[in-house]
């Protein structure tokens, strides 16, 4: 039964019940308003009517109802200003689901600040990305740059994780920059007037706004038009905005000279390729999240191969992990390593250019290729073995495993000596500093 005639019911019976007089005057302009709960809601037309309508009739409207349906427990009556509470509340409770239901965000799970391994390369941002989930537009905007893989992204849902959890009602938007710039050509697509559009509506009604990879925006002049205003509109009403870009404002090409003052109103923080110790945490964190069983070497040799991005260490251990399983394997341990890196580490190009480095080095010391790849150890061996070395894994990344099987298979410990061994000579000897120089000169353009 809807609520009409539910209501129409309860007025034929009590029609037959109160004096006609009494009907018109308090039943008749009672009108239904909604059931909520089992609880009928009715409005009347003054606060009087209301009081008089419960006082003489309350009882009999009761029974009436209850007698027609077990639907309604009970009844409440509105005078015109309760009404417009009801209504305002209603309207409230609606919008917030709305929103609610908007909600496109998914955030990554995985992505959260206690995912995140804070070093020296980190810390500065890992804690700025911190204060701002913590309170929201006290650091407006905040902008965070740096490069490729290594974790700008993953602060972006972490914010977003912590905020879902702690301040669940905040309307949090994270998008890229791509899908920013979708859909407003998809605004102006549709109609044109985007000002009334669900483009406004999506981007003006948060509470935070991310914006993932804003250099892209570059491209798109009507795009840095919007977006100025969008941010201008968020930020003048206290709305936490946070940007990422892989290089600072300033040199993101085209930027209009607005938004790069704009986006340098508030806090900018660089994230840096993470060092050695940094690196060994992140691929811990990453094994002991992907229940990945791995010897401490492999960790260890990877962390010290690979150091620019975290996305490719994170690949690798995941590459190294794979190729441990197919062999059956419960621990991975560095053969797996060197056999699943085979690809990276021994194109022929590489081996081309490793030939070439050691013949220059011959030809620059006057020492032989059996010579400097054998194991004598006196001195006029020794260095230009080590100078070798060290440019080896200077111009060419060669993982040090590799530059040390090419020497007779020495261990990479020794590899690592020879390459700290260089630099020091490099800074306090100036014949050896121009060796290296003429060297690698030498090699490269031959
Ligand atoms: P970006 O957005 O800077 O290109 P991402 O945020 O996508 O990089 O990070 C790449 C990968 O590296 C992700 O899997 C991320 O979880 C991981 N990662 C990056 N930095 C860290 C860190 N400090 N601790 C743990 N994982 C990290
Ligand atoms: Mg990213």
């Amino acid at each position: 039964m809807n609520i009409n005639s539910i209501w129409n019911a309860t007025l034929n019976s009590l029609k037959t019940q109160v004096s006609s007089l009494s009907y018109d005057l308090w039943i008749n302009t009672l009108e239904p308003i909604d059931v909520i709960d089992g609880v009928l809601y009715l409005s009347t037309t003054s606060a009087n009517a209301k009081n008089r309508v419960l006082s003489l009739h309350g009882e009999q409207i009761k029974q009436s109802v209850k007698a027609l349906t077990d639907e309604i427990k009970d009844f409440v009556v509105l005078d015109p200003y309760e009404k417009d509470e009801y209504f305002e509340k209603l309207k409230f409770e609606q919008e917030r689901s709305l929103a609610q239901s908007q909600k496109v965000n998914n955030f990554n799970k995985k992505y959260t600040f206690d995912n995140f391994v804070v070093g020296n390369s980190n810390k500065y941002v890992f804690a700025a990305a911190v204060g701002v989930a913590e309170h929201p537009g006290k650091i407006n905007p905040l902008f965070i740059y740096g490069g490729t893989g290594l974790g700008k992204t993953h602060l972006l849902h972490a914010i977003g994780n912590y905020l879902e959890e702690h301040n669940p009602e905040l309307n949090v938007l994270y998008v890229t920059c791509e899908k920013f710039v979708n859909d407003y050509i998809e605004s102006m697509k549709n109609g044109g007037n985007h000002y009334n559009s669900k483009f406004r509506e999506k981007y003006r009604n948060v509470d935070v706004l991310m914006v993932d990879d804003i250099q892209i925006i570059s491209k798109h002049t009507g795009t840095q038009e919007e977006f100025f205003h969008t941010f201008n509109d968020l930020y003048q009403n206290n709305k936490q905005i946070i940007i990422v870009s892989d290089r600072p404002p300033k040199e993101i090409p085209t930027l209009q000279e607005r938004l790069v003052s704009r986006f340098s109103m508030g806090f900018i923080q660089d994230i840096q390729t993470p060092d050695f110790e940094t690196r060994v945490a992140i691929l811990q964190k990453k094994a002991e999240n992907e229940k990945y069983i791995v010897n401490k070497d492999v960790i260890n040799y990877i962390a010290e191969n690979f150091d620019t991005n975290i996305r490719e260490l994170e690949g690798i251990l995941g590459k190294v992990h794979f190729y441990a399983c197919l062999h059956m394997k419960e621990v991975a341990d560095l053969e797996d390593v060197m056999e699943s890196l085979k690809d990276h580490v021994t194109s022929t190009k590489q081996n081309l250019t490793t030939d070439r480095i050691i013949d220059c080095v011959c030809r620059y010391f006057n020492v032989s290729r059996t010579e400097i790849l054998g194991k004598k150890k006196n001195k006029e061996i020794v260095e230009p073995r080590q100078i070798c070395m060290y440019i080896i894994v200077e111009m060419l990344a060669l993982p040090l495993t590799s530059v040390g099987q090419i020497f007779g298979g020495k261990d990479h410990t020794t590899v690592i000596h020879a390459r700290e061994k260089v630099a020091d000579l490099i800074k306090n000897n100036n014949r050896i500093k121009i060796a290296v120089e003429d060297i690698k000169s030498m090699a490269s353009r031959q």
